[in-house]
């Protein structure tokens, strides 16, 4: 399938509250200008040093997402563009994105990354850190960053029962913040689940961003191992 009609097959699914991130990583710009050229416009990263060319070398009307663990020594590369940082999963890296966010006077958008997998490698918050770190007197200080929803996956199993419960628990959480808080630093609108094996299933328990890379472009080339 080309990149094209994998798009179009994948939005013609997508409720009018859920927007498909377009995870490029990896992939040359060739292939991201194909996608460009269909008319998508959002597209996803998991490295800085990665995500910095591309958005040097490709059009400025691109809406950059950083989906990847991100360490706080790079935050800076990319605090002057990205649109939405997908995974905070520390105060110390979120404290360094309200940095740099003050240097460039910008309100950076950002989301918390929730561990719901049963795979101990994935970065995240649990549930109760996240209530933890939503209490931390810290955030009330921090003006140059808005949380505005959360982000997680899970776990990768043909168990689509567990998937299922996986996203509802982060759709609990979310709904669980959203009426709770009166946090000024967030607004909990985002809910970033789904990717391409799973997409279809977290629209159903209530995403509102999916992140599908293979689905669109095949699958991806590791030069240097897996990642
Ligand atoms: C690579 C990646 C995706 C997309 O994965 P596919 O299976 O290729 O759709 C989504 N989210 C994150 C955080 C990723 O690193």
């Amino acid at each position: 399938m080309s990149i094209s009609s994998a798009l179009t097959a994948i939005k013609k699914d997508l409720p009018a509250n859920c927007r498909l991130i377009a995870v490029s990583k990896t992939q040359p710009a060739e292939k991201i200008m194909e996608a460009y050229n269909a008319g998508h416009r959002i597209f996803g990263e998991n490295k800085a040093q990665e995500l910095t060319p591309k958005y040097e070398a490709l059009p400025r009307d691109i809406e950059w997402h950083m989906i990847g663990h991100l360490q706080s020594n790079k935050v800076k590369f990319i605090a002057p563009f990205v649109s939405l940082i997908h995974s905070i999963d520390s105060l110390k890296l979120l404290e360094e994105v309200n940095k740099q966010g003050s240097k460039l006077q910008r309100q950076i958008p950002c989301l918390l990354q929730v561990h719901i997998a049963e795979e101990e490698t994935k970065f995240g918050f649990s549930e109760e850190e996240i209530f933890q770190f939503i209490s931390s007197p810290q955030l009330q200080q921090w003006q140059h960053i808005r949380i505005t929803g959360l982000m997680g996956m899970a776990t990768f199993t043909e168990n689509t029962e567990q998937v299922r419960n996986e996203f509802k628990k982060l759709k609990n959480l979310f709904e669980k913040l959203r009426s709770g808080s009166s946090h000024p630093a967030f607004q909990m609108t985002e809910l970033s689940m789904g990717m391409s094996g799973d997409y279809k299933i977290a629209i159903e328990e209530g995403s509102t961003m999916i992140r599908v890379g293979t689905a669109i472009f095949g699958e991806r080339n590791y030069p240097h191992g897996l990642h």
